[in-house]
């Protein structure tokens, strides 16, 4: 250990704390890990596994307003919200539809645009470096609109995304039916609009690129303790976690990676971050009847089919609830439901079905950068839809911010404080 190295701790194993602990134990320093649950097993398990470098466009954006009572009540809807749950959920919604504006929304794109631009070289390098390389695929994503009028709706997000440089292409159906066969029949088929984005990737097992990541971290020096912090403080020595069973562990550097949960290790410390649970299902298809080749999300649906290493998984929805309250697994059928009328006949020898929270801020943007007033505390959760596709940025990050190196990139916008 040099004499730079520094006595950091990591809260919460998920893509976030494990690229960031990775990141860490190569930049020299003496690292430990700290979660209750063994790592990926939290959000970063079932996600639908989409490295997704263009996906930059915020989810509160003028308008969206409007569409909120049609997806609410419609039986099989890409949204809910827990009735008994929206007092505790409505500041939240506030801030969010106060994110909104056009204005906004292209300063959001834009900085978003400069984590999402590195995101390829990072994943390219940890993936190699931590031996999980095998369980990532490289065929692109198909946006698939079922009618005309959809896609014309969305125009002006893929003429902000080309403003940044991104770029994606329609296909002919002929195209989409040679490239997907699966989905060339179903209702309206024939006047669906798709759009081929070839800079996605997708993990085959997102759950096990997260263990590869972690044991690689362990097997570099890295040390794990499965336990729950009670509590985050500063000593005079420094920042100072309490256990669960009371011990207290002092750290010359703290990374708060805890996704949905981290307010409750920040507000304490006197800064209130906004992260909402905004929680999504999958249900997993084993040895799928009908399936396709790369993701593909049904933008009129809002959900996605991602083939994966062990079936077909159907991902998605939104639900906003207490983190607490019990999953309702209604919405997990619901996916099987409409996936349907896609995939006609879509059957398998058994399914699965999970729910997972994601780290959500009402403008969409992760936490990323130190803990106001609280020297050695650094944030890494918040990033919402996309905390796979921005983990190992958001490693590599954090490593330079500890390390005392400059990111290299303006991390204002990210800051825990913007709100
Ligand atoms: C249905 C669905 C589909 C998705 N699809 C995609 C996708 O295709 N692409 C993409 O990029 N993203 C996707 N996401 C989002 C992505 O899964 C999340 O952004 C990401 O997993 C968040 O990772 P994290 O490390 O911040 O949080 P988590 O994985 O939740 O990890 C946080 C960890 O902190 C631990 N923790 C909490 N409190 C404490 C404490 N006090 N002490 C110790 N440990 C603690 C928890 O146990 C947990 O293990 C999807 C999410 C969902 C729900």
């Amino acid at each position: 250990m040099s004499s730079t190295a520094k006595k950091c701790v990591v809260i919460g194993a998920g893509f976030s704390g494990s690229c960031s602990a990775w990141e860490l134990v190569k930049a020299g320093h003496d690292v430990t890990v700290i979660d209750p649950v063994l790592p990926g097993l939290s959000t970063s398990y079932g996600n639908a596994g989409c490295i997704s470098p263009t996906a930059v466009v915020p989810f509160s954006y003028p308008g969206v307003i409007r569409q909120i009572p049609r997806w609410l009540f419609s039986a099989d809807g890409p949204l809910k919200v827990r009735w008994s749950d929206l007092p505790a959920v409505t500041p939240w919604l506030w801030k969010f539809w106060r994110s909104g504006s056009m204005e906004k929304v292209e300063a959001i794109a834009e900085a978003q645009n400069t984590l999402m631009t590195r995101v390829k070289a990072d994943y390219d390098r940890i993936l190699v470096e931590t031996k999980a390389e095998w369980l990532r695929e490289s065929r692109g994503h198909i946006l698939l609109y079922d009618q005309r009028t959809h896609y014309e709706r969305d125009a002006w997000q893929f003429a902000l995304r080309k403003r940044l440089g991104q770029d994606c292409r329609e296909l002919s159906l002929a195209e989409l039916a040679e490239l997907e066969p699966a989905l060339a029949e179903g209702p309206n088929a024939a006047q669906r609009v798709a759009l081929l984005d070839e800079s996605w990737e997708h993990l085959v097992d997102p759950a096990e690129v997260v263990r590869s990541i972690a044991e690689a971290a362990f097997a570099a020096g890295a040390k794990w303790r499965q336990q729950r912090v009670t509590d985050l403080r500063r000593s005079e020595n420094g920042p100072q976690l309490r256990l669960d069973g009371g011990e207290t562990i002092d750290a010359d550097e703290v990374i708060i990676a805890t996704g949905v949960w981290s307010n409750k290790l920040t507000a304490p410390l006197g800064t209130h971050i906004p992260v909402g649970a905004k929680r999504g299902y999958h249900t997993m298809v084993h040895e799928p009847s009908a399936t396709v080749s790369r993701p593909i999300t049904l933008a009129s649906r809002m959900f996605l089919f991602t083939p994966m290493r062990l079936g077909l998984r159907l991902a998605g929805t939104a639900e906003f609830a207490a983190i607490d309250a019990r999953p309702d697994y209604r919405r997990a059928k619901i996916l099987l439901k409409v996936a349907r009328d896609y995939l006609p006949g879509l059957e398998g020898d058994s399914y699965s079905e999970w729910m997972g929270q994601r780290p959500m801020m009402p403008d969409s943007k992760p936490v990323i950068g130190p803990l106001p007033g609280q020297p050695g505390m650094w944030c890494a959760f918040g990033h919402g839809h996309y905390g796979l596709t921005q983990g190992p940025t958001t490693g590599r990050i954090i490593a330079d911010l500890v390390s005392g190196r400059s990111p290299g990139l303006d991390l204002a916008p990210f800051a825990a404080d913007r709100f």
